[in-house]
């Protein structure tokens, strides 16, 4: 009940960096300088702050009232109020979490425990706090868009998306997490109990929507996808417009399958063959697709020839029903490819869910828990040995994060108060 009755009212705490503590409480005690202060981090990081509709900003913002917090040791917490709109701002120091007795500190080591692949039980046991508060913590994150937390670092809107599901288990029930992915950032992570289209069609349809009230024109030119119905379906229903692509990996590692029956080598070899077909088009500036056509026949007969009309047959079939996805993805050369990244994203999201009984359980707040995850997994730089060390995907991908602390910046861009 407590959260129903906070989800109705505007959430506009921001989360504002003081450096340290004791700059915190010295300008707490002076009002102008308290403003300033708020002021200048906010312009420093170019946000906004979401004012009312019928506001244009611009105006006065004076210190309203304070507040102590009991449950941090009374420790007192300013609102400033727009003198035009009376829209009043809880402005959280970056040494606090919202509602939580917890501090960022703790939540930080828990979260890059639970990023890195740890159990709740696990992290909990670590950090001294409890599962479920972890739990919490994360799903209070994820109650934050992660549209609205790419857009907030820079990043455009993907206009060429890799689209897919994955299975999961909640306790014995199957269940798919709908998700959009561009290059190394997540910009959807959906839960769905069915794989219906229209299912997944509402999963991604919450994508859609956050990102055209960030941008009312926008437009996906192209989705890659594996070729599951109710994806492309979704795909087709969301965005019309869009080319339509299937995976080429994904094609290669199906074509052993067309083969039942016929020897490992013989299969081998030709996928080796597939292989060079698909990557010879690819290399083509021109005339891509009318290569495609005809070497896909050429190909068939091949596979007739040395392993019998029948297997020659099934492939036949299988290439009719798959090319025009396959055109798609050599018609444009902006057109992703392989579904590469977006396989990356789920093999991280599958070690998490296995390891979290936590998100195992019926009436859990799902949909939130895997925002929180997404946001994780956008926002928490990689390791020192890796490619991109220290940086995190939404910089990989050219974004701007406000701190280089990712803990903070998580605190900040999920901050209700800015725009
Ligand atoms: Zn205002």
């Amino acid at each position: 009940m407590r959260h129903r009755a906070k989800a109705t009212r505007h959430n506009r705490t921001i989360t504002v960096d003081f450096c340290d503590e004791s700059t915190y409480f010295q300008v707490l005690s002076d009002g102008k300088a308290f403003v300033e202060f708020v002021l200048a981090f906010i312009l420093a990081l170019g946000f906004q702050l979401a004012h009312k509709p019928t506001c244009r900003g611009g105006g006065c913002l004076t210190r309203h009232s304070h507040y102590a917090r009991v449950r941090l040791g009374g420790l007192t917490l300013w609102r400033i109020q727009c003198t035009t709109c009376k829209a009043v701002f809880t402005v959280l120091p970056h040494f606090v979490l919202r509602y939580r007795t917890m501090q960022p500190a703790v939540a930080r080591d828990a979260l890059i425990a639970t990023h890195g692949g740890l159990s709740l039980a696990w992290c909990a046991v670590i950090c001294h706090i409890s599962p479920m508060a972890l739990y919490r913590v994360l799903c209070a994150f994820g109650q934050h868009n992660v549209v609205t937390v790419l857009t907030r670092c820079g990043l455009p809107l993907p206009t060429y998306i890799l689209a897919d599901e994955k299975h999961s288990r909640c306790l014995a029930e199957r269940v798919y997490l709908p998700t959009i992915v561009r290059g190394r950032v997540i910009w959807h992570l959906g839960y769905s109990a069915s794989k219906s289209a229209a299912a997944f069609t509402e999963s991604y349809g919450v994508f859609q929507r956050a990102a055209l009230e960030h941008e009312p024109s926008y437009q996906v030119r192209g989705a890659l996808t594996d070729g599951f119905d109710s994806t492309v379906s979704s795909m087709r229903t969301l965005f019309p417009g869009a080319r339509l692509g299937f995976c080429l990996r994904h094609a290669l590692n199906k074509l052993p399958d067309k083969l039942i029956g016929v020897s490992a080598s013989v299969r081998q070899g030709l996928r080796s063959k597939f292989h060079a077909l698909l990557h010879r088009c690819r290399q083509r500036k021109s005339l891509r697709v009318v290569a495609l056509g005809q070497r896909l026949r050429h190909l068939a007969m091949r596979i007739a020839t040395t392993v019998g009309e029948k297997h020659g047959e099934r492939v036949r079939q299988w290439f009719q029903a798959k090319k025009a996805g396959w055109y798609a993805v050599l018609e444009d050369p902006q057109m992703p490819a392989m579904s590469t990244m977006l396989d990356q994203a789920h093999n991280a999201i599958d070690r998490k869910l296995f390891a979290m009984k936590g998100f195992h359980h019926p009436g859990g707040a799902q949909a939130a828990f895997l925002t929180g995850l997404a946001h994780l997994y956008n926002l928490i730089p990689y390791q020192r040995r890796a490619l991109n060390a220290g940086q995190c995907g939404v910089e990989v991908e050219g974004g701007r994060v406000p701190t280089s602390d990712w803990m903070l910046n998580l605190q900040i861009l999920t901050s209700g108060g800015f725009r």
